[in-house]
């Protein structure tokens, strides 16, 4: 059985004390591997292995930085396959979709802001004729970088790209649930001529050492996504260091559906924001918000299409939905589910898992599932469920649809459907979220400020946000008189 080790120093190594956490392949229910179960002391090795090429790290020009993570990109697209292949395995997620979505998009982390780092410039600042300002953009030296489950390698390779382009050195700490891809890229990563020790990948528990990440004294910044919950323990963790934190997290994602748009064209995107991923996108639009003068035709047409969506075998092409990430969220997703009934939900489709062949009988499979009825308070329509289950509900005015959409302590997107423009932006520009897409849903453009409001998170990332996040911008004012 395949064991996944740490990637410390350009090497994969062995967790000191020797322990394995299960790794289970999601669509089958069965361990198939063993993932590293680190502890400090192998934290501090990595730390220690950062520490030490950042002294060398910092000295190479951005021209060679750009270079090398070019090169990484070129790796990524020349492994796509087995990597895509690697990520339906363990996450459990659609074969097409990570050979699609994930894994190209890990490349274009690589090669944007390798690109980025080439054609940045800073503003320089006359005071009258007797002195100048002008910035000088400082690498934060080691890094750590904390990512979750849903996308395993594209959500990394968005934080290792800019860290690397900006100068520094990063000890990453994947889920435990989904590190494949992870220990993929550590001699991914050595192939295209990055320097050991400027990355290194450290398997295991969050609790343990992600915690023992996220309080070592000689890692100044923390980028983290993940929960909203896990969040608290890395701000209270990482508060006696007084560290940078840059926070990605939970969503609870409306989507405002008004008469006057494209219906045809809203279902088709509505299903994919709903259940692409089996739901677990933070992205994902949780909360279907519809104007009452097509409730009915919206209910008809949605719930007939969402139950045709194939539900199997994650390598088999046809599948839209694969596995969820476990057991533990699938019953968690499943309790979500009979406690909305309680609370007077209807399920208009979903709501069980699936049949299927003996091979998959003990995989972690529910149908897309779709829930009416409930008021804005429920429990169903107010916190994160991450899978495939979204609520549906209607509303009569615009100042009723900004009411429900902002009913909600996160704040990360929305998605507003109409042909009004005049309402798109007014509408749009009155919802609490960092990100709103009109008429569309996770067209990404790596360019734009990236990150959430509320419980949804602290700080932007993207385009010149990330450099901000990975650099500290010093001022340098010299004298001319
Ligand atoms: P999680 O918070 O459980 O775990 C995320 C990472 O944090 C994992 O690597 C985990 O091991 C680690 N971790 C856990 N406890 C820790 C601790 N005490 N100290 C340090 N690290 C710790 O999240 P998850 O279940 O893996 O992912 C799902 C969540 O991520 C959802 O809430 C989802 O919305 C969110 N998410 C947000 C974005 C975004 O960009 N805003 C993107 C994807 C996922």
């Amino acid at each position: 059985m395949d064991n996944l080790t740490n990637f410390i120093n350009g090497e994969h190594v062995s967790p000191l004390k020797g322990q394995y956490l299960d790794n289970v392949n999601p669509a089958k229910g069965e361990v198939y591997s063993k993932v590293a179960d680190s502890d400090s002391e192998d934290l501090a090795m990595a730390v220690a292995a950062a520490k030490r090429s950042y002294a060398h790290w910092q000295t190479v020009g951005y021209k060679e930085r750009a270079q090398i993570l070019n090169k990484i990109a070129d790796l990524i697209d020349e492994n796509s396959e087995s990597l895509a292949r690697a990520e339906s395995i363990d996450q459990g997620k659609p074969y097409w979709l990570a050979k699609s979505l994930d894994i190209p998009r890990a490349s274009e982390n690589f090669r944007y802001f390798a690109n980025l780092i080439l054609q940045n410039t800073e503003l320089a600042t006359a005071m009258d004729s007797h002195g100048v300002n002008y910035v000088h953009r400082k690498p934060v030296g080691v890094v750590g970088l904390i990512s979750p489950w849903n996308l395993p390698l594209y959500l990394l390779t968005w934080k290792i790209a800019p860290a690397l382009a900006a100068g520094n050195c990063v000890v990453c700490k994947p889920s435990e649930l989904t590190s494949k891809t992870a220990h993929m890229l550590g001699p991914i990563m050595k192939s295209a001529g990055l320097p050991d020790g400027v990355c290194n990948i450290i398997l295991g528990l969050g609790g343990k050492v992600g915690a023992a990440l996220v309080s070592h004294p000689d890692v100044p910044a923390i980028s983290f996504t993940g929960g909203t919950v896990t969040a608290r323990a890395i701000i209270e963790g990482s508060a006696p260091y007084y560290k940078k934190l840059s926070l990605e997290l939970g969503g609870k994602n409306p989507n405002i559906i008004f008469a006057d748009c494209d219906l045809d064209k809203c279902i088709e995107t509505t299903l994919r924001s709903s259940f692409l991923n089996q739901g677990e996108i933070c992205l994902c639009g949780s909360r279907i918000l519809v104007e009452e003068k097509i409730y009915a035709e919206f209910i008809d047409k949605f719930v007939q299409k969402v139950s045709e969506l194939k539900v199997g075998d994650p390598l088999d092409k046809s599948s839209f939905m694969g596995a969820l990430v476990s057991e533990a969220h699938l019953k968690k997703v499943e309790g979500f589910i009979e406690r909305a009934k309680k609370e007077g939900g209807k399920i208009l489709t979903g709501g069980v898992r699936p049949d299927l062949p003996l091979e998959f009988q003990n995989g972690y499979f529910l149908r897309p599932t779709v829930i009416a009825g409930l008021d804005s308070r429920c429990e169903a329509m107010q916190e994160e469920i991450f899978g495939p289950v979204v609520t549906v509900s209607s509303f009569s005015t615009d100042e009723e649809a900004l009411r429900l959409a902002n009913d909600t302590r996160y704040g990360l997107s929305a998605s507003v459907w109409t042909s009004n423009i005049n309402r798109a932006h007014t509408f749009s520009q009155k919802l609490d979220v960092g990100q709103v897409w009109v008429n569309a849903w996770m067209k990404r453009d790596l360019r734009v400020p990236f990150g959430g409001v509320k419980f949804s998170g602290v700080g932007r990332e993207g385009g010149v946000d990330s450099l901000d996040f990975y650099t500290e911008k010093q001022n340098i004012c010299i004298s001319l008189n």
